[in-house]
């Protein structure tokens, strides 16, 4: 019996992995969101979740700074409210924010009130440390119905999901990370990081894979021809998907 019992919990930890691994979500809430750009020139944006982190941040901060790339930055306002510092230090290098939310909750558990106080208080914290004005929105784990779209959207957000899924805080090796985006990549994509947190929460965790990801993504995009940008320079350059 207890046998039993420890294989039906090994497979489950399998399947809910599987999941984790292979399946991405935002393809279930796309619809009417910012995921990819159409567009004919080689630019792709790159985005990063969940900071600022005092440790993961800056080191990924220092990457692109060597690989001369400019992204945005998804953060969460209370990690603001923590490491101001550390958003500061984003802005003042020229990255772009958005708004990911005060608490990083599930948008489901809000009523319509309560989302636009998160929203709206991410946005104060965001602009009192950084002095940037958010227009970029993206709902933790893309979980996100059609009725909180457009409220979001009557705010005056931009709702930015993904294309391209780094999976980084599931895949542990930054080679496969980068064949993977290699394998996929067209014109206009968004793709997904996390600059802070881990399978299970949003804080500490091990980003030392997207660190080393960056430089080994960044020489074989520009191989390619492929710059990476900014959302909001993608968008100037072409039309939503
Ligand atoms: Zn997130």
């Amino acid at each position: 019996m207890i046998a039993i019992l420890i294989s039906s919990a090994i497979l489950a930890v399998f399947i809910i992995a599987c999941f984790c691994v292979f399946f991405d979500q935002a393809i279930l809430t796309r619809k009417e969101t910012i995921y990819r750009v159409k567009t004919n020139e080689k630019k792709v944006a790159l985005t990063f979740d969940d900071g600022p982190s005092p440790v993961w941040t800056p080191k990924i901060l220092d990457e692109l700074k060597k690989a001369d790339i400019k992204a945005t930055f998804f953060m969460i306002g209370h990690h603001v409210a923590e490491y101001p510092d550390v958003a500061k230090r984003v802005a003042q290098e020229g990255h772009e924010i958005g708004n990911h939310g005060y608490t990083h909750g599930a948008l489901i558990y809000y009523t319509t009130e309560e989302l636009e106080e998160e929203l709206r208080y991410t946005d104060f914290m965001i602009r009192q440390v950084t002095g940037q004005i958010t227009k970029y929105y993206r709902p933790p784990k893309a979980w996100i119905t059609k009725r909180e779209k457009e409220k979001i959207k009557a705010m005056g957000y931009h709702i930015v999901l993904w294309s391209l899924n780094s999976k980084d805080w599931v895949t542990f090796d930054d080679k496969y990370i980068v064949k993977y985006i290699l394998r996929n990549i067209q014109n206009g994509d968004i793709l997904l990081f996390h600059d802070s947190g881990g399978v299970f929460k949003t804080e500490g965790g091990d980003r030392s894979e997207t660190v080393s990801t960056i430089p080994l993504l960044a020489e074989k995009l520009k191989e390619r021809g492929f710059k990476l940008v900014t959302v909001n320079e993608l968008l100037s350059g072409g039309e939503n998907d």
